[in-house]
């Protein structure tokens, strides 16, 4: 195996063997462009080491090799004490983890090469001194674990000494004593003195970075990034150059274009006289990029070429990270830049325009998610505050409202109708009324998989956690020296992370309006909407999923028209059985005899007849799954414990409340310890009789009723929770007869299908296919009981803990698992298509809105997912990112 790549041996597809900077570096190194000389060993070097936790046979000899090819190309020997070449030991994984791993700069200096870099820089000593003790620093912090503190104190006590503020006040003879210094400290922390032989250093520097990608921070930073453990990291392995040699010198970063809004220009900060952790620290103020070309004309124009040549090169936009050492550029990296969602779409429509990319490359430049988060309303920033503080965008959304500071506190405000944001250092599940009674929820501690985060995502609520600038008690917090106290108002964007004092008024986003059809693509001056008008459109030309909706009333229905669905893919018309037909719904159950349940049922039937209609109205032409009542029944009765209470406080006063005891008997008796297992779906039809009959009655007449009008009804109708073929055969037959008495000789055609959502269906599909036109996978209940996890508890219970330990990397609720319950739909649909060519198969859990799963789908070949009216742009755009 080979371990080690000389830059002029990789290119940019090879980020898996060399990590992204290495491949990059490669792909800049056979582009003719400036590159410092260098090597990259590979992650699977990376993956042996951690493996063995020691050497890996034949890598000490690969890097002889390249080492001694890299001092012929630059003329110098590793550290020799004439003439040192020096390298950085810089690390670079596959995917970005900015920040998380290690570097080590200035590798081969010692005691006598120190002079001979001073010669190299033209008698400079100060800056000799100063790169050792950075040396020094650097790698006693990260191949030794020596205290960082330890060194920065050491600075502190050289400054104080001779009266200083700032580092760069210490000249040669102070440098060269804080070496002394620094070595000491290493000394004392390591128990040997700093390593002089520097190909020691090199090999001791490489193994640092290899275990840095099993630092704390580096896996905490893969399970909230999904990135997968076993990936590892490369070493680049570069000859040094220097920013830091005068005024001739510099270094900085670079756009080709506006990454916040995709605009061409000169985009970037330059520092000169300073190296890349300078800019990064903040010690000085950056210049703008355009300025370089005032303090050097060639190096700018230059780096403008280079800028042009890598646009062109990996069509798309870059950023860069360059050095100029004395009038000499030098890039040290580059990679298609990180943006925000808005200019996503709308640096992908301008390269299109420009011919760089086609329609299908730009589908591909773009994700449902950044979509989602065009969606959200936002802030309108023009007269914003300034932010307070920062932390992590966990759930999307703009919020604002009174700060409370417990769960019970945000329910007792909220009910009195003021918006609220729950303020914790943390939440756990005790907080969850309170977490679904605020607006929004800001907690000082947790990353992105913490209790607020899952839970607050769960409910598709705005939250920012771990602001850890904020000190959080019961009845304030304080930032600084601004404290808010209870009762205040603050605004939190679950986006950005940030967090405003007072009430910041928020806009619609205008890609909902252009939704809605309040905007024009054509007219608009806004190249966003443009942008993802045409990208979409192109999705919805190449997508084979069609992409229904899961909604239950009219309104609902017709603004997912309006977003693309192609039909309704669930309507539950349990929600229609609430308001004031609980009643109705009541005397149902109560019903001591056939005449009584008849009239309860005969009076819930032209309501439902009038709900189906005003439905199919809205979906003319389209079709219209209508799913029959699935709940338990008993959610329709009160509490137990309240009619309970209500019931024993009446007898305590001697009354008798007759209606109370009855409906209290008949909610005891109903009453069931897994209800979600109980009674509800199918055999809620076969157990109280003319329940299915009335919706399917219901179902007919309105269709046949718009047909009338001259539409174009076209309904499914869909029996929840089968388990085995004869449960649909039963209700199948009984809706069958049913329909012909209603449709006639009418040109209503309705279909009958099913929910495919217990195990048992899936691994029957087959059977269950003889007596189904259509299956609708009913993801929800199907991963509830494939995993055995109850829907409506775990992801306040314990799914935080579950992906902290990485056990999954999303909640199996929000993005379907593949490997088990996807195997159920995979199974189903092949079996059930094999015994029924042509079957329909769609899915209508909340899987059918999420873009992962939609690819999943896709795959499977499904013919639609289904998903809430918010969620169908982002499916038919991920419908169409599956096909392309
Ligand atoms: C499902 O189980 O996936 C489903 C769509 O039905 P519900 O969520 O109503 O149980
Ligand atoms: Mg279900």
């Amino acid at each position: 195996m080979k371990f080690v790549y000389d830059f002029a041996e990789g290119n940019k597809d090879l980020k898996d063997l060399l990590g992204g900077k290495g491949a990059n570096l490669a792909e800049m190194t056979n582009l003719g462009l400036p590159v410092p000389p260098g090597f990259t060993i590979t992650t699977e070097a990376c993956q042996q080491y951690l493996r063995n936790g020691t050497h890996v046979d034949g890598l000490a000899a690969e890097i002889d090799a390249h080492l001694a090819a890299l001092e012929e190309k630059m003329g110098r020997r590793l550290g020799d004490p004439a003439d040192p070449l020096l390298v950085s030991v810089r690390s670079g994984a596959k995917f970005s983890m900015p920040g998380m791993m290690e570097t080590v700069l200035n590798v081969g200096l010692n005691d006598e090469s120190v002079d001979g870099l001073s010669r190299q820089a033209g008698g400079n000593d100060r800056f000799a001194w100063d790169s050792y003790r950075r040396l020094i620093q650097m790698f006693g912090k990260t191949v030794c674990e020596v205290p960082g503190h330890e060194f920065e104190k050491a600075l502190d006590d050289a400054k104080a000494a001779k009266g200083v503020r700032d580092d760069v006040q210490l000249d040669a003879d102070d440098l060269r004593a804080l070496v002394t210094a620094y070595k000491k400290v290493f000394a004392k922390h390591t128990g040997h003195d700093f390593p002089q032989d520097p190909r020691e250093q090199l090999d001791l520097a490489t193994e640092a970075v290899f275990r840095s990608w099993n630092a704390d921070r580096a896996v905490l930073y893969r399970r909230q990034e999904r990135i997968p453990t076993d990936l590892g990291t490369a070493v680049n392995v570069v000859a040094m150059v220097f920013g830091n040699l005068g005024a001739d010198s510099g270094t900085g970063v670079a756009f080709t274009r506006d990454p916040a809004t995709g605009e061409q220009g000169v985009y970037g900060d330059y520092l000169s006289n300073a190296q890349g952790e300078d800019v990064v620290a903040g010690i000085r103020n950056t210049l703008p990029l355009a300025d370089l070309e005032r303090l050097d004309k060639r190096s700018y124009d230059e780096l403008m070429q280079i800028m042009a040549t890598l646009e062109g090169h990996y069509r798309d936009l870059c950023d860069i990270e360059f050095t100029i050492e004395r009038g000499k550029l030098w890039m040290l990296q580059t990679r298609v830049g990180k943006r925000t969602a808005a200019a996503a779409f709308t640096i992908a429509a301008q390269l299109v325009d420009e011919g760089v990319i086609d329609l299908d490359e730009a589908l591909h430049r773009v994700s449902g998610a950044q979509l989602a988060q065009l969606m959200f309303p936002r802030f309108d920033l023009s007269s914003a505050p300034e932010a307070m503080t920062r932390g992590i965008g966990a759930s999307p959304g703009a919020a604002y409202g009174q700060v409370v500071f417990t769960s019970a506190r945000a329910v007792e405000v909220a009910a009195t109708g003021a918006p609220v944001i729950l303020v914790r250092r943390e939440t756990n599940p005790d907080d969850l009324p309170g977490m679904i009674a605020a607006n929004g929820i800001l907690t000082s501690r947790g990353g992105k998989t913490s209790h607020a985060a899952v839970v607050a995502r769960g409910m598709g609520k705005t939250c920012v956690c771990g602001a850890d600038e904020m000190e959080v008690s019961t009845s304030s917090f304080t930032i600084g020296s601004v404290t808010v106290r209870e009762g205040e108002t603050i605004s939190i964007d679950g986006t950005t992370g940030r967090v405003y004092a007072g009430e910041v008024p928020v806009r619609p986003s205008e890609v909902v309006q252009y939704f809605e059809g309040d905007l024009d693509p054509a007219n608009a001056n806004d190249p966003l909407v443009a942008a993802v008008h045409r990208i979409l459109t192109h999705a919805d030309e190449k997508r084979s999923l069609k992409v229904r909706t899961n909604a239950d009333t009219g309104p609902d229905a017709a603004r997912a028209r309006r977003f693309g669905a192609q039909g309704i893919g669930l309507c539950r018309t349990e929600h229609m059985f609430l308001g004031d037909r609980r009643e109705l719904v009541e005397r149902l159950i109560l019903a001591r005899t056939e005449a009584e349940r008849n009239e309860a049922l005969a009076g819930l039937q032209p309501l439902q007849r009038a709900d189906f209609l005003e439905i199919f109205r809205e979906m003319n032409g389209l079709p219209v799954t209508i799913r029959l009542i699935d709940p338990p029944l008993h959610e329709f009765l009160p509490s137990l414990e309240e009619l309970a209470v209500k019931v024993a406080v009446a007898h305590e006063h001697g009354r008798r409340v007759e209606h109370d005891e009855q409906m209290l008997a008949a909610v005891r008796r109903m009453h069931e310890q897994n209800p979600m297992l109980g009674l509800r779906g199918v055999r809620l039809g076969l157990v109280i009789p003319g329940l299915f009959a009335m919706q399917v009655r219901a179902i007919a007449e309105a269709a046949v009723a718009l047909a009338a009008e001259g539409g174009r009804p076209r309904p499914e109708i869909m029996v929840p929770l089968v388990g085995a073929v004869q449960e649909l055969e039963t209700v199948r037959t009984e809706a069958e007869k049913i329909i012909a008495t209603i449709v006639g000789d009418t040109n209503v055609d309705i279909l009958i299908g099913t929910m495919i959502e217990v195990p048992r269906a899936a691994l029957t599909a087959g059977q269950i296919a003889e007596a189904a036109e259509f299956f609708s996978f009913g993801t929800n209940d199907l991963t509830q009981m494939a995993w055995g996890f109850s829907r409506d508890d775990v992801e306040g219970a314990f799914f935080w803990r579950y992906l902290e330990l990485g056990i999954f990397g999303i909640s199996p609720f929000e993005s379907i698992d593949a490997d088990g319950v996807g195997r159920l739909v995979r199974i189903a649909a092949e079996e059930g298509r094999a015994a029924r060519p042509g079957l329909k198969l769609g899915v209508c859990g909340e899987h059918g809105g999420d873009p992962d799963s939609v690819h999943f789908f896709h795959e499977v070949g499904l013919d639609y997912v289904s998903c809430s009216p918010f969620r169908v742009p982002i499916a038919r755009l991920e419908a169409g990112r599956a096909a392309v």
